[in-house]
């Protein structure tokens, strides 16, 4: 069975790099493919009909396919049951580690995103067998990184910071939500604010970033979701973007959702991993994107990483003071104060983590987990709610924001020296590549 899907694979992969479906269309190429493909083209294919027939049993899985729909036809009438499709990661995992040394530096990359991926594969595999992980166990398997254990001192600590800026009484969390609510943006203005928000990164991304000149998004209000925004990668450079509007969307999301969904986050992301690695080498596994995988550190981690790239701090207050503020109908000069106790709670994003953490460890209750939650990340009851609604859905994914934010802002400003153009050019060369988490510190 296994051996007749890879026949497909093959097979659609040679179509494409004939160009038969319009795909590959670089005439530089074609000596490179006459050659025919190579043990990693051959475990490249393994590897998208692994992900495909592991999305079968998960729904979450798949976050974005857009290869051959032959391909996904041929897996789903296959179905393979999950202790098969391990034992095919399995044996993919160690035919890459097998693998010769590749002589470039991006084909290195690519041998160790196949490797790397693969095993994040049978750790997914494996969960949906029953197996039981750690939090820690959980996210090392699955996004190949830990996140440090932060203790209550920790968030104590800066509540006091928040405590000072926001005099009154009751408890912080209550000034919190009383200073935060002269901030939310109007449900009826939501739209014109986020596509004046769109319209400043992307304006900001294309000064640095080289983009394909067809590449667009559309953006959608949805409701009932464990997520606030979501981007959904359809290929051909184009993403559908939502917004979940059941709780109220304060200014600060405006930028963030913009950026981090589109320029110069997820959309971006994509269409440079569909333009320069589909694209222009052929390399099909990137036209299948695992959600529960290492690469979603890099997503999350560069997205979140991004809107300081595009708006550096300054520079951001001063744009929505002049832009955003006015259009929502907020007093511009409420926006440094609004900043100010804004980048203090942002810091408590770890807390969210220690959350999941104890949740998933047995250490906390759903309820507990949910006051932990009010109390040290800040959140108002209903946005506790849908974070453990979140957490039992995406589990150990909640490392990716905050540590992959980390990871991506040490490994880009260690590189780029606190040069704004190198900052870029490095941000624009890491959502170009096949780098993993733990090519973040080995560079
Ligand atoms: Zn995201």
């Amino acid at each position: 069975m296994a051996l007749t899907a890879f026949a497909i694979a093959a097979s659609l992969l040679a179509a494409r790099c004939s160009g038969g479906n319009g795909i590959m269309n670089d005439p530089n190429k074609a000596e490179v493919l006459a050659t025919g493909p190579t043990a990693l083209d051959a475990a490249a294919s393994e590897y998208v009909r692994i992900v495909l027939a592991l999305g079968e049993h998960d729904s979450d899985y798949v976050d974005a396919y857009y290869g051959p729909a032959e391909l996904r036809n041929a897996i789903r009438a296959d179905a393979r049951p999950v202790e098969a499709i391990r034992g095919d990661a399995e044996a993919l995992h160690a035919k890459t580690l097998a693998l010769p040394e590749p002589e470039s530096e991006i084909e290195r990359l690519r041998r160790d995103y196949i490797k790397t991926q693969s095993a994040a594969v049978i750790a997914r595999a494996a969960m949906l067998s029953g197996v039981q992980l750690t939090f820690d166990e959980e996210s090392k398997a699955l996004y190949d990184a830990v996140a440090p254990a932060h203790g209550v001192e920790h968030f104590d600590e800066l509540l006091r910071e928040l405590d000072a800026e926001l005099p009154g009484d009751g408890a912080v969390s209550t000034r919190l939500d009383a200073f935060r609510a002269k901030f939310v943006i109007p449900t009826e203005k939501l739209d014109v604010v986020f596509q004046k928000a769109i319209e400043g990164c992307r304006e900001r991304t294309l000064r640095h970033v080289a983009l394909p000149a067809d590449e667009s998004f559309t953006v959608e209000y949805v409701t009932d979701k464990s997520w606030s925004g979501y981007n959904w990668y359809q290929g051909n450079y184009r993403s559908v973007i939502q917004v979940n509007t059941d709780l109220p969307i304060y200014i600060d999301r405006a930028l963030d959702l913009a950026c981090h969904e589109g320029y110069p986050g997820h959309h971006v992301y994509n269409a440079l991993l569909e333009q320069h690695l589909v694209r222009e080498r052929g390399w099909i596994e990137f036209t299948v994107y695992p959600l529960f995988s290492p690469q979603s550190l890099i997503a999350e981690g560069s997205a979140n990483y991004g809107i300081e790239v595009a708006f550096p701090k300054d520079e951001k207050i001063a744009w929505e003071r002049e832009h955003l503020f006015p259009l929502a109908g907020l007093d511009p000069s409420q926006a440094e104060k609004y900043y100010r106790v804004f980048d203090l709670t942002a810091k408590l994003a770890y807390a969210g983590n220690e959350a999941a953490r104890g949740l998933l460890d047995g250490t906390l209750t759903e309820d507990s987990a949910a006051l932990w939650l009010e109390k040290y990340a800040l959140m108002a009851p209903e946005r506790a709610k849908q974070r453990i609604r979140f957490i039992r859905q995406y589990r150990a994914y909640v490392i990716n924001y905050n540590l992959g934010k980390d990871l991506v802002e040490a490994y880009v400003e260690r590189l780029a020296n606190g040069d704004p153009e190198a900052r870029w050019t490095i941000f624009t060369e890491l959502l170009s590549s096949p780098r993993l988490p733990s090519g973040l510190v080995s560079r």
